[in-house]
């Protein structure tokens, strides 16, 4: 898988490399790939800073929240990162606020790999609700429904109501 650290991306013209990418992903268990993850990903050193941003097409399955089958999604999403490289050892005492842009803290020989941002932002860009089409239907619940005799439960009051009506 790609990766890159301060050191090498240093040496590169403009300290920045754009790498075309087309790999398969290792997700998980709920969420699978279901091809390959394709993109530019562009590395750039400015300072002591690397930013790593690229556009990227993920094809996954997820599990139908609704019938449980797994069904195919085309995620698209653009990775926007900010490493920050030190080599000065980790702060012992407090520990500082860090401003929110600056994701972590690596040195300038320690490789940033892409994988594991591609897979922050598959599930990032999971939806919460994840529904294979508009018209599935819990089978589950159908079946339910069908033993109790198909009566949608807000309806039985009204035919109570109904046939007492026309009882008197
Ligand atoms: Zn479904």
């Amino acid at each position: 898988m790609i990766s890159f650290c301060a050191t090498e991306l240093e040496k590169k013209e403009d300290k920045k490399v754009s790498v075309e990418v087309d790999e398969t992903i290792e997700l998980f268990d709920d969420i699978k790939s279901s091809g390959n993850t394709t993109g530019i990903a562009n590395f750039q050193l400015r300072s002591n800073f690397i930013i790593i941003t690229g556009d990227f097409k993920s094809p996954i399955k997820v599990s139908c929240d609704r019938c449980t089958k797994y069904y195919e999604l085309n995620l698209e999403f653009k990775i926007d990162e900010v490493v920050e490289v030190s080599d000065e050892p980790y702060p012992s005492g407090d520990v500082e606020f860090v401003s929110d842009e600056i994701n972590e803290q690596i040195r300038s020989d320690e490789q940033i790999g892409l994988e594991d941002y591609i897979r922050q932002y598959i599930i990032l860009n999971v939806p919460t609700k994840k529904i294979c089409s508009e018209n599935c239907v819990n089978e589950e619940l159908n079946d339910f429904n069908e033993k109790s005799g198909g009566i949608d439960p807000r309806w039985e009051q009204l035919i109570k109501y109904k046939d007492k009506i026309k009882g008197e």
